[in-house]
């Protein structure tokens, strides 16, 4: 697990998205676990996104005068993951990983 988070970590540094994939069944997600989810399994290998996906789920939220959306976000590699989305979004909008101050946004995609 050790390994598998300095490869996770060593992706974010780079300004990418990692995720993890289970050697075993294929079930991928963006929050590191110890088991694999769908077939417990322990042995998963990092991967890089490519950072496209679409808004499976968003709320939108103001403070100070600003709007903010907080989404799920559906990934092509299937997994999904909560993020800001800094544009106006909604469900099924094409979005792209961005990095903000170190952290992984997205931002809408035009088609
Ligand atoms: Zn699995």
């Amino acid at each position: 697990m050790e390994d598998l988070l300095v490869k996770y970590g060593d992706i974010i540094r780079k300004g990418r998205l990692p995720y993890l994939r289970c050697k075993k069944c294929g079930y991928s997600t963006y929050y590191p676990k110890v088991r694999c989810p769908k077939c417990t399994s322990h042995e998963f290998e990092v991967s890089e996104s490519k950072g496209s996906g679409k808004v499976y789920s968003i709320t939108s939220f103001n403070n100070g005068g600003r709007t903010y959306y907080y989404a799920i976000i559906e990934m092509e590699e299937g997994f999904k993951m909560y993020a800001n989305v800094v544009s106006p979004a909604t469900i099924g909008d094409r979005v792209m990983a961005i990095f903000v101050d170190e952290r992984v946004q997205f931002n809408t995609v035009k088609i």
